[in-house]
């Protein structure tokens, strides 16, 4: 199986197909769904370890993707992929009952 394209875990799935007939894999750590693209542009663990130090630094997202050399769009789905790995922290809420 291929590693999720955010947060690189080789935990994933099939998924079905899309459309055009393509394997779509589900990452079981973060729960994206994602297509092969041997055309997209793979990030690197030395990028992703960069983007971790400018994540550590005040910066906007957007300086970040630049400095990084990576789109806004990976940089988000990489934030909220690294979120979801770190234990939680608060507790759900219990739901209430009679609704
Ligand atoms: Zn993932």
């Amino acid at each position: 199986m291929p590693s999720c394209p955010d947060c690189a875990s080789q935990h994933t799935v099939k998924n079905g197909r899309i459309h055009t007939g393509k394997q779509r894999f589900l990452c079981r750590n973060c729960g994206r769904q994602f297509v092969e693209h041997p055309t997209n542009k793979i990030i690197d663990q030395a990028t992703r370890e960069l983007v971790d130090r400018l994540l550590l630094e005040r910066l906007s997202m957007a300086g970040i993707a630049r400095a990084a050399q990576v789109s806004e769009q990976w940089l988000q789905d990489y934030v909220t992929c690294k979120a979801a790995q770190t234990p939680k922290q608060a507790q759900v809420r219990a739901k209430k009952k009679g609704l």
